[in-house]
């Protein structure tokens, strides 16, 4: 269960999020849906303990990511933007230290490790240097790494960006598979993602939001009933002219 509360942060005079709050309960899956510079990325930062908010905090299974960032971290796997990774490590051998870093050794860090493999169906390459893999690929490398210690808290910053539509399919397919265990967060800026797996939505734009409910509560806002119409009335500077 994640709980965020009025999160803010500013950089130097700019305010990039401007007191964000909701709360995911798990079996959710919410898309967190802007344009570019709403401050989708700030926000998840903020969330996951790698950026100090200015105000505000995010609670991860009762604990406070400010006050108690360990326990906090535990219950959280974060996917960043870009899906960074060791690209010279082999995937099992990255997928190790990972376990490792998470705490698990001997007989459990290579269960967790082949779990992992499992879940981001990343059999065919776990021998593979991660360098040579295709961004598919190295973009469900980067979920197997967020997934191992079994988080009940999931991050994911524009996991399906770059790929095509069947590494889009695969991606899509993982989340909904653990879906109803977890609290899941993800960001995009593509609207079929919402359909594609989404419970609910929330509108960031400006540092704020701007809507939050179920998809079809989000296409009821226009009377197009299209969530592109919506999303754009919501986000664009220009519709409001
Ligand atoms: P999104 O992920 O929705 O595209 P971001 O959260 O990355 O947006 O950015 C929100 C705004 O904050 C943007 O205007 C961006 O330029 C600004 N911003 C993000 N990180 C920094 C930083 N470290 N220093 C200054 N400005 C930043
Ligand atoms: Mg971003």
């Amino acid at each position: 269960m994640l709980e965020v509360k009025n999160l803010k942060k500013r950089f130097g005079d700019f305010e990039a999020v401007k007191g964000i709050s909701f709360t995911v309960p798990k079996g959710e899956v919410l898309g967190f849906l802007g344009p570019n510079g709403a401050g989708k990325s700030t926000t998840m930062r903020m969330i996951t303990g790698f950026l100090p908010p200015t105000s505000g905090t995010a609670i991860v299974c009762g604990h406070d990511i400010s006050l108690e960032p360990v326990e906090a971290k535990k219950n959280i796997g974060y996917l960043p933007e870009s899906a960074p990774s060791y690209r010279a490590m082999a995937v099992g051998e990255y997928l190790g230290f990972i376990a490792g870093m998470r705490g698990f050794y001997g007989a459990e860090a290579k269960e967790r490790v082949e779990a992992a493999i499992e879940k981001a169906k990343l059999s065919p390459v776990a021998r593979k240097t991660i360098d040579t893999l295709s961004k598919g690929y190295r973009q469900r490398v980067c979920f197997a790494q967020a997934i191992i210690h079994d988080p009940a808290v999931l991050i994911m910053d524009e996991p399906t960006d770059g790929l095509d539509t069947n590494q889009k399919y695969v991606v899509r397919q993982m989340i909904k598979e653990m879906a109803a265990e977890k609290s899941i967060i993800i960001s995009t800026h593509i609207l079929e993602e919402v359909d594609a797996v989404c419970t609910r939505a929330i509108v960031i734009a400006d540092g704020e939001i701007k809507a939050d409910g179920t998809p079809d509560k989000l296409r009821a806002m226009d009377p197009s009933g299209k969530l592109d119409v919506v999303f754009r009335n919501l986000t664009s500077k220009e519709a409001k002219l």
